[in-house]
């Protein structure tokens, strides 16, 4: 607490009043020290791989300058580098994007089931291609929510994209509608994994921005550890919520719910076709 005494002549002139200021310091200190750990953490994901670079284009410079075969197999290796590079960055600027936009409620609508069968359309084949399918399984809808498009379809992407890259195996896509005592009527968007599951200890950060639980791996499949960071801010502005379940060995599902277009007490959409 930061104190502050001060004193107040009474207005009868018959002494004077101490007064007591008490401001809790520790939400802006946790605060600030967040920001602190953010900026460092994206310093050094930046660093790692373009050290890497570095190192190749100074090989490339000297000892590898006339060997055809490794500029080939390090131009690769750089191309690599650059394109986690290009990841980060991108999903840096999406999340502070998501976050100025993060108090504004959305005024457009978004048939959840037509952007979810977008979205399995879309990752299909990717998906198979490293071993997994997915089912799209929708209850009878229809699944309407107050939402923007673009964001909510990257909402969809990034949990589809971790089944796939953590889970593998069969996926299912789920959409039904639910009452949530306290919330209301509610659309629930489930993605299910038959993968490894997620040991219990890590399951409340995984939205915290660059928490992994296994930093190589996460790299090795092109994650940035910011994709459930990104799920989350973007969830707040649509008072959407998330919730992981996980069992290893059995598998992983993730469900986000949104308030259901119509039943809350939002202003109508101003424009039906998304911002
Ligand atoms: P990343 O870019 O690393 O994928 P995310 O924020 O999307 O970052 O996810 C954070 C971490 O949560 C991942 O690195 C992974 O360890 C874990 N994770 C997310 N989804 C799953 C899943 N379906 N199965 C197992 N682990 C998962």
């Amino acid at each position: 607490f930061e104190v502050q005494i001060g004193a107040l002549p009474m207005p009868d002139g018959s002494g004077v009043s101490a007064l007591l200021f008490l401001r809790d310091l520790t939400s802006a200190r946790r605060l600030e020290a967040m920001r602190v750990d953010f900026v460092a953490n994206a310093s050094h994901e930046l660093r790692t791989p373009l050290a890497t670079l570095i190192g190749f284009i100074e090989t490339l410079q000297g000892p590898a300058r006339d060997d055809a075969q490794a500029r080939e197999r390090f131009l690769e290796i750089m191309r690599v580098q650059a394109l986690r590079m290009t990841r980060l960055i991108d999903d840096l600027l999406s999340l502070s994007r998501i976050e100025l936009r993060e108090h504004v409620a959305p005024t457009a609508v978004v048939d959840l089931a037509a952007l979810a069968r977008q979205m399995v359309d879309a990752q299909g084949p990717p998906a198979e291609a490293r071993g997994a399918t997915i089912r799209l399984e929708e209850g009878a809808g229809p699944f309407v929510v107050p939402g923007d498009s673009d964001e909510l379809a990257r909402v969809i992407e990034n949990l589809i994209e971790n089944a796939v890259k953590y889970g593998g195996g069969r996926i299912s896509v789920g959409l039904a509608r639910e009452d949530d005592p306290r919330l209301g009527p509610r659309i629930v968007l489930s993605v299910v994994d038959d993968g490894p599951g997620i040991p219990p200890e890590h399951i409340p950060r995984l939205t915290e921005r660059f928490y992994r639980v296994d930093v190589a791996s996460s790299r090795a499949r092109g994650g940035t550890g910011l994709g459930l960071a990104i799920v989350k801010h973007s969830l707040n502005r649509h008072r959407g919520r998330i919730a992981i379940e996980s069992a290893v060995g059995e598998g992983t599902t993730v469900r986000v719910s949104l308030p259901e277009y119509g039943t809350a007490a939002l202003p109508p959409p101003a424009d039906q076709a998304g911002p």
